[in-house]
């Protein structure tokens, strides 16, 4: 393989320090992984290397790493958990969807259900929409007061620095399309009757407040890029360049944790079965 996955990451990482500059950056970015095949190939191999990994970790059993995806509707959120972790046993991974808070999590504070979905010691969490639907929806739609979300940025900061310091190792995703990619994208959901189920007429009022949505999502890459848990904004019009990215860097990731299988207080010669 010749991509250069480090060159890729420096390109989508936002760091603590800098401005993300959402409205630049493009959607499409053909110039940093141009060739589908290579692409393809490359998350078929590392989405079989993450099964591999994710063996360990789960037999390791101290560590887990959280997945956050976000993204605007039809940013292919699903797609990813599909196109990433599709090789992965179904014991260590455990997908979370967050859809409008129940009456029950309503009556806790927001982080009540995030924290209960968050992986257990050995697991891989993926969380499809997360605890930013409390500084996006919950901005753009004034589901809460002003005063209110302000404070959820520096809370969110500290939850994910809790989170890493007892053991968990987050990556969080926002899979960044077009506005005419949705356009397409909601149009196929009319068009193709199996797609009817996914169409839903709130993402034509959410698709209205596009320019809100894309400036509260600046300001989460803003202030919630943090040294313990940088956001990755992923070039998704194209859904073989997403699902490479994606599939890579949880990859990396899991490689440099470096899980490793526990070793046992016993010789297995120290055995015999009959
Ligand atoms: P979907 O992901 O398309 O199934 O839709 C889930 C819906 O739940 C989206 O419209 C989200 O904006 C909404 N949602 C998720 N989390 C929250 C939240 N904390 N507050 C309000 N709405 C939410
Ligand atoms: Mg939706």
């Amino acid at each position: 393989m010749t991509i250069e996955w480090a060159a890729i990451d420096d390109a989508i990482r936002i760091d603590a320090s800098v401005k993300s500059k959402l409205g630049q950056r493009d959607a499409v970015s053909k110039e940093l992984l141009p060739d589908r095949e290579e692409a393809e190939a490359s998350t078929a191999a590392y989405a079989k290397a993450i099964d591999d990994l994710q063996d360990r970790l789960y037999a390791e059993g101290t560590r887990s790493l959280l997945v956050v995806l976000q993204g605007i509707d039809t940013s292919g959120k699903d797609g990813t958990v599909r196109g990433v972790f599709n090789r992965c046993g179904p014991l260590g991974v455990r997908v979370t969807a967050f859809g409008r808070p129940t009456d029950i999590e309503l009556a806790h504070d927001y982080l009540w259900r995030v924290h209960q979905a968050v992986p257990r010691r050995g697991h891989i969490g993926v969380f499809n929409r997360s605890h930013y639907e409390d500084v996006l929806v919950a901005k753009v739609r004034n589901l809460a007061p002003r005063e209110v979300i302000e404070q959820r940025y520096e809370q969110i900061n500290a939850f994910e620095k809790h989170l890493v310091d007892n053991g968990t190792v987050i990556l969080k995703f926002m899979l960044h399309i077009s506005k005419d990619e949705q356009r397409e994208r909601l149009q196929a959901r009319l068009d193709e009757p199996d797609k009817h189920w996914k169409f839903n007429a709130g993402d034509l009022e959410d698709r209205a407040l596009w320019d809100d949505y894309q400036r509260a999502y600046e300001t989460v890459l803003n202030r919630c890029s943090t040294e313990h848990a940088p956001w990755r904004v992923v070039p998704s019009d194209k859904k073989w360049r997403r699902n490479a990215i994606v599939a890579a860097t949880v990859h990396r990731t899991l490689e440099a944790m470096n899980p490793l299988y526990p070793k046992p207080a016993w010789k297995a010669s120290d055995f015999k079965i009959d």
